[in-house]
């Protein structure tokens, strides 16, 4: 009979302590193996020299150290790079980096394609494919800081500049609905041994699954983004169909809850804009009064304010608000004393959207197709932008 191989990248530090414990090892070699994975970028057990001999060839035999592979890589002419990497059965998913001066911010997926369906979003059309696990979320990390190292020169380990200072879950999928595999990576984003990020540096972006963001809050609590993008109930109920099961009051009060445990004070709230459906002034009023009557006319909600341009694809019939009515929209919230960011378009030149390239990556056997696809695909739609920007400093 032959056992299956351990994926080291699926293992949270706890329990890498208890596979270690079952190979016979004491903690201690749990954490040097660690810092080897997830500081040193080593995949090999064989160059993990203060290993024992005798662990290091079992290891070889019992375990691997496997991220998503790369299927394509590109980088914009503004430093903007992005990989699409493969998660097996035809399914892809997309990993971007955004350098800025001060920090580099990686946005990652969850989940291959999503089940919430939100009308502007492309993902969402695609539908829902599967789960990812630990290693494959982890491991976008792990594979986009190392190639970055790579590329730049940087030599591993904790004395090499690290390249992704801040994560944003925010690619393809919904976060909490992919929970216990989202937890154990971001645990390993905090963990010293690991990546050692701060909670602060770490976001989660959810389109407002109310009994998990309070999971959330008792279990791993980091940076909160909302995808709110509708001022009442009516609207959101045909934006994003999740809001039927949880209204805006619900989710307000979650939020509330969630900042009683959270690492920043406040709420980013995104608000993709889109032209005619939810960009009035009578919007930005509503959306000011539920925020500071936080959903029951009791308590305000601490927050901040990301307005997203929306990037049009084909299928949505939607179109994006024009810029004069975005800084109106903007101006009223900032007049009611909210802080209030548009969102700055990146990778312009290489389709970092959200899940639309790999939206075009239903071939499920052979690459080479794929990457025909994928280069007719920017060639389409070569001047769509992306979703991400910074969220957190
Ligand atoms: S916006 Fe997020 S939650 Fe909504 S369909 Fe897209 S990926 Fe899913």
């Amino acid at each position: 009979m032959t056992t299956a191989l351990t994926n080291l990248l699926d293992l949270d530090p706890a329990q890498l302590v208890a596979y270690c414990g079952e190979l016979g090892e004491k903690p201690f070699r749990a954490k040097q193996l660690q810092r080897w994975i997830h500081q040193y970028g080593v995949a090999d057990f064989a160059e993990m020299t203060d290993l024992a001999k005798s662990l290091r060839e079992k290891l070889a035999t019992r375990a691997h150290v496997t991220a998503p592979a790369i299927i394509s890589d590109h980088t914009s002419t503004d430093g903007t790079r992005k990989w699409l990497v493969d998660v097996g059965n035809g399914n892809a998913v997309e990993t971007v980096f955004i350098p800025e001066e001060t920090r580099g911010t990686l946005c990652i997926s969850t989940q291959a394609g999503c089940a919430v369906n939100c009308r502007f979003c492309s993902t969402g059309k695609q539908g829902f494919n599967r789960n990812l696990s630990v290693g494959e979320i982890i491991g976008q990390l792990w594979m986009a800081e190392f190639e970055l190292r790579k590329t730049k020169g940087v030599e591993p380990g904790p004395k090499g500049e690290r390249q992704i200072t801040n994560v944003v879950m925010m690619g393809m999928g919904e976060p909490l609905l992919n929970f216990e595999p989202t937890v154990t990576a971001l645990k390993l984003m905090l963990d010293d041994n690991a990546y050692g990020l701060s909670r602060r540096r770490v976001t989660l972006s959810t389109s407002g699954v109310v009994p998990m963001i309070d999971r959330l809050s008792q279990e791993c609590p980091v940076a909160l983004a909302v995808s709110l993008h509708a001022s009442n109930d009516a609207l959101r109920d045909g934006l994003i169909p999740l809001n039927r099961k949880y209204p805006l009051y619900e989710l307000m009060a979650a939020c509330k809850r969630y900042l009683e445990f959270a690492p920043r004070d406040f709420v980013t709230f995104e608000y993709c804009m889109l032209d005619g459906v939810n960009d009035s002034d009578a919007h930005a009023r509503e959306l000011v009064a539920l925020v500071q009557g936080g959903g029951d006319g009791k308590a305000a909600v601490p927050c901040k304010f990301n307005l997203i341009p929306f990037n049009p694809f084909p299928e949505s019939g939607l179109k994006r608000s024009h810029n004069p009515r975005i800084k109106a929209f903007a101006q009223i919230l900032m007049d009611a004393g909210i802080v209030t960011t548009i969102r700055k378009t990146r990778g312009d030149d290489i389709d970092a959207a959200c899940g639309q390239l790999a939206g075009e990556v239903k071939d499920r056997t052979r690459v080479q197709e794929r990457m025909q696809k994928m280069t007719e695909y920017q060639q389409k739609f070569g001047k769509d932008f992306g979703r991400i920007v910074e969220i957190s400093e």
